[in-house]
């Protein structure tokens, strides 16, 4: 297969260094296959995807000199074939609606649990429910265990990397993912709007991804997105988690770090070849 990766940003802040690192990198590697690098807007938030954002993300790649065919998937164009998709989990009996705040969960995970190691996950307050009980407003989560439970071979569940901390086969844990991943949430609270975690599974598998270029921050989200790849009987990509991009105190960057935006670089006189030297290339 052709090698084809993506870049595949959520429009909800400005485009930093990391972004600018990851994007550079995809593309440098499709080039060098002779593959293609695509875009992809993952704006399924829609509280905090906004059309600016956007037309930076677009604005700020091709000032960087790279390239990719037109017309871009853009995910809030196709909440309906994502939905459609959760639907048949539910169907399945895999998820489950909660409406627990963040404030209940936060709560619950400082209770003290006698027996119990502290929590780091959904603690599982709503887990009990079934879809008919379903209100307004409700998320959807994958219940962990049964999921995990409905593969028929767990020893199946890895992917090959070829980052370079991780290098080779990694087989996804399935005790560790109860605990550091937990019932993640699959259906947000707006009606028909689903997370990226399953709306970029349905995509990679669409779009025919075969590389997956992205952050060591995302490592156990490809764990989750290779658990929905094998619920879904949707092929795995490579992985490809590299190196983070931090700041001076060695914190990672996010999307408020303003300092590190392009377009502040853009407005500073830098170059794009100065962007690459920022990030390492
Ligand atoms: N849209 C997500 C983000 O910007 C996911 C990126 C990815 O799948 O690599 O963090």
């Amino acid at each position: 297969m052709t090698f084809t990766t993506r870049f595949a940003p959520s429009p909800t802040g400005p485009l930093h260094l990391g972004h600018a690192y990851s994007a550079l990198l995809a593309h440098d590697m499709a080039k060098a296959a002779g593959g293609t690098f695509l875009l992809r807007i993952e704006d399924t938030d829609t509280s905090r995807a906004r059309p600016e954002w956007e037309a930076q993300i677009y604005d700020d790649l091709a000032w960087l000199g790279l390239d990719w065919p037109r017309p871009v998937l853009r995910q809030s164009d196709h909440l309906g074939r994502y939905n459609e998709v959760l639907m048949t989990l539910a169907d399945r009996g895999l998820v489950y609606p909660c409406s627990c705040r963040r404030s209940d969960i936060r709560a619950a995970l400082s209770a003290p649990q006698e027996g119990v190691q502290a929590l780091a996950v959904y603690p599982g307050t709503c887990r009990h429910r079934d879809m008919a009980s379903r209100q307004p407003g409700d998320a959807l989560r994958l219940n962990l265990a049964t999921a995990l439970a409905s593969l028929e071979n767990n020893a199946n569940l890895g992917f090959e990397e070829t980052g370079p901390e991780h290098c080779g086969h990694q087989s996804i844990d399935a005790r560790l993912l109860l605990t550091t991943v937990g019932d993640a949430v699959l259906g947000r609270k707006e009606i028909e709007t689903v997370s990226y975690v399953l709306a970029a599974v349905v995509d990679d598998a669409a779009q025919q991804i075969t590389h997956v270029v992205r952050g060591a921050d995302l490592f156990e989200t490809t764990a989750l997105q290779v658990l929905l790849q094998r619920l879904l009987s949707l092929p795995t990509p490579l992985y490809h988690h590299h190196r983070l991009i931090r700041d001076e105190a060695g914190k990672r960057l996010a999307k408020r770090d303003d300092a590190r935006a392009i377009s502040t670089y853009r407005s500073e006189g830098r170059s794009p070849q100065d962007i690459r030297a920022l990030t390492g290339l």
